[in-house]
């Protein structure tokens, strides 16, 4: 059932919350000034080094969906008709000219260049013609038109997970900040009533079966804004009780060992439904990629690390329930 945190405890985590990204987690007019004078740099890198191409510059993930930070990086992707310049080497060597430190990763699904300017000392991760990523930034930006609490309430999840270490896919064999959002709207749309709407069609139709068959993705969503505002009027569950509802889900009620965490359908779906269950380690945390739905986004965490992030949520459960404040659970790790 709903185990209540009492009124006054929820009444002040939810100020703690509002105040932490009223004053560290909303992007500063300086950051965002930062980006944009980056973003202007880096055109004029492409035009001075590959003169007379058209590359188109496509700014994507934290720095446009509405869930970053004034420290976050800035996800680009470009896209070219030359597809010479999908040897991420080209590119590499092309910023390394103009003083940028960086480091490729050829090797990647999706291959890129990490880059970090001493200057404007901001950091890019930098793709060419891999265009998804474009898709799932316009959805995220349609959940968090939809109601007020949803930024805050993810920007605060993205806060604790960074502070407490579980946010390093690719190094720290934990989870990527894309997952832990897809949790944290995933969470926001099976409460009852709903925050949060479906945006994909309820079931596939034979076409796009078919378009998958051959290895397309099928893209459409709901992204009518004008429609979906309000959505969640008929919940009032406050950012506090929200925080602490969300800890105690996936400390004690989600089980890791047969489910499968689905923000394409809002519900969660059984690993045997999805053929997950053969093959692969039972521990493992999956999460479903809401358009490459065969990908599982918690595939870099190894059963340790599962365990060591489910201790967290029981951690965070355990200090908000005791009286704790949103300041002690990010205690930094
Ligand atoms: P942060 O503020 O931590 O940078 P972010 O959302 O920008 O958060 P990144 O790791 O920089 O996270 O990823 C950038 C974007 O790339 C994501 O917002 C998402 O749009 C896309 N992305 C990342 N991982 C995946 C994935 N496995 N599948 C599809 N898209 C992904
Ligand atoms: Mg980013």
């Amino acid at each position: 059932g709903r185990a209540a945190l009492a009124t006054g405890l929820e009444k002040s985590l939810t100020a703690q919350i509002l105040h932490t990204y009223e004053t560290r987690l909303f992007p500063s007019a300086d950051s965002i000034e930062v980006k944009r004078t980056f973003i202007e740099k880096f055109a004029t890198i492409l035009v001075t080094e590959f003169p007379g191409w058209e590359v188109d510059i496509h700014v994507f993930g934290s720095s446009v969906n509405g869930l970053g930070t004034s420290r976050s990086d800035v996800d680009i992707c470009l896209t070219t008709e030359h597809r010479e310049l999908e040897d991420i080497f080209l590119l590499n060597k092309a910023l390394r000219k103009h003083n940028m430190r960086t480091y490729c990763i050829p090797r990647a699904r999706v291959p890129i260049v990490k880059t970090w300017d001493p200057e404007l000392r901001i950091a890019s991760d930098i793709n060419v013609n891999n265009t998804i990523a474009l898709h799932n930034t316009r959805m995220l930006q349609t959940f968090v038109a939809v109601d007020g609490r949803v930024r805050p309430f993810v920007l605060a999840v993205k806060h604790w997970t960074k502070c407490r270490d579980i946010n390093d896919a690719a190094f720290g064999g934990t989870l990527s900040s894309y997952a832990w959002v897809n949790l944290a709207i995933h969470f926001l749309q099976t409460r009852n009533p709903p925050i949060l709407p479906v945006l994909h069609p309820r079931a596939r139709s034979l076409n796009a079966e078919k378009c998958m068959a051959l290895g397309e993705v099928d893209l459409s969503f709901n992204d009518n804004i004008g429609q979906l505002r309000e959505f969640g009027r008929g919940n009032s569950e406050s950012l506090g009780f929200l925080l602490y509802a969300f800890f105690r889900t996936y400390a004690y009620e989600f089980d890791y060992r047969t489910q499968v965490v689905s923000l394409r359908n809002g519900c969660y779906l059984s690993k045997a439904q999805k053929g997950w269950d053969v093959g692969r380690p039972s521990r493992i945390f999956c999460i479903e990629e809401p358009f490459s739905t065969w990908l599982n986004l918690g595939h870099s965490a190894n059963t340790i690390a599962v365990e060591g992030i489910r201790r967290e949520f029981q951690r965070a459960f355990t200090i908000l329930r005791d009286g704790g404040s949103y300041d002690q659970i990010c205690e930094i790790y």
